[in-house]
């Protein structure tokens, strides 16, 4: 079974997420459990974890097939010290903000170098980053997201997500979200059946499909191999329906979070729908 959403508004409270999901006809989705460009947000209320549960519930969407996305601030690979502990706080407080909801995931960008530090090094801040966070939480698994490469973002190439994993104490809450925006963006051809699976098995052999929890399901505006994060609506853009075919039509996606991050909400019912008829 295919679980496809979007990641929706949570504008009034995170409780209004599931209801906003089954307004489009979503079997999952992504939210941020508080504002993603402030560092600080009000602990959620006791009153509106029981609402989320409640919407939760009366959406029929399952914790597995929910995918909350933390804040942009956040650099888990921060050159500098300070900033870095900055983060790694933060970090902690999105997980516990996902522990209190029930849920089971927080999907996050690695970090990035800043032109400071080697992309090796990065990746080493990364992982400690990750293990402190692991330490002092429970229960939920951190989704790392594949990247576009732009700027100085870590995470363009699989090789990147797998030493991040190897450094990872507990395995057993370390995952993948592949987008396949970024994907097409840093290098990684989806468009034929030929590249499509190509791509799919560099994937399987560098990471590993049992780390796969979650895909972002976004067309790009962004060229081939130009590690620029331009999103575009399912078929508007430079990747085409066929890719998004592919991966309905394979087993390898099913019961993960399929999330849309395109460009206009306006279009999601209909993506959603158009989606499902591939399957
Ligand atoms: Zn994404
Ligand atoms: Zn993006």
């Amino acid at each position: 079974m295919k679980f496809v959403g979007a990641h929706v508004s949570t504008a009034g409270g995170v409780s209004n997420a599931p209801l906003n999901a089954m307004k489009i006809g979503a079997k999952a989705f992504a939210l941020f459990t508080k504002n993603q460009r402030q560092w600080r947000a009000k602990p959620i209320s006791e009153e509106e974890v029981e609402r989320f549960r409640e919407n939760l519930a009366k959406s029929g969407i399952k914790t597995d097939h929910v995918l909350p996305h933390d804040s942009y601030l956040i650099n888990l690979g921060h050159p500098v010290k300070e900033k870095r502990e900055k983060s790694i706080n933060a970090f902690i407080d999105e997980v516990k903000r996902c522990e209190i909801l029930g849920l089971k995931y927080l999907n996050f960008h690695p970090g990035s170098h800043l032109r400071q530090i080697s992309e090796t090094e990065c990746i080493r801040l990364i992982a400690n980053s990750i293990n402190r966070t692991l330490e002092a939480t429970q229960n939920v698994t951190l989704v790392l997201e594949n990247t576009a490469g732009q700027g100085s973002n870590v995470g363009y190439r699989f090789e990147h997500l797998a030493e991040i994993i190897d450094l990872v104490e507990d395995k057993t809450r370390i995952g993948v979200c592949l987008d396949t925006c970024h994907l097409f963006a840093a290098g990684y051809d989806l468009r034929t059946e030929d590249t499509f699976n190509e791509t799919m098995k560099k994937f399987d052999s560098i990471v590993g499909f049992h780390f796969l929890k979650g895909m972002h399901l976004n067309d790009a505006k962004s060229q081939f191999g130009s590690r620029v994060d331009r999103h575009h609506s399912i078929g508007k853009g430079n990747l085409g329906i066929e890719p998004f075919r592919f991966i309905m039509r394979d087993n390898r996606f099913n019961n993960i979070p399929l999330i849309l991050e395109t460009i206009d909400p306006a279009l999601w019912p209909e993506e959603i729908r158009f989606l499902y008829s591939f399957a």
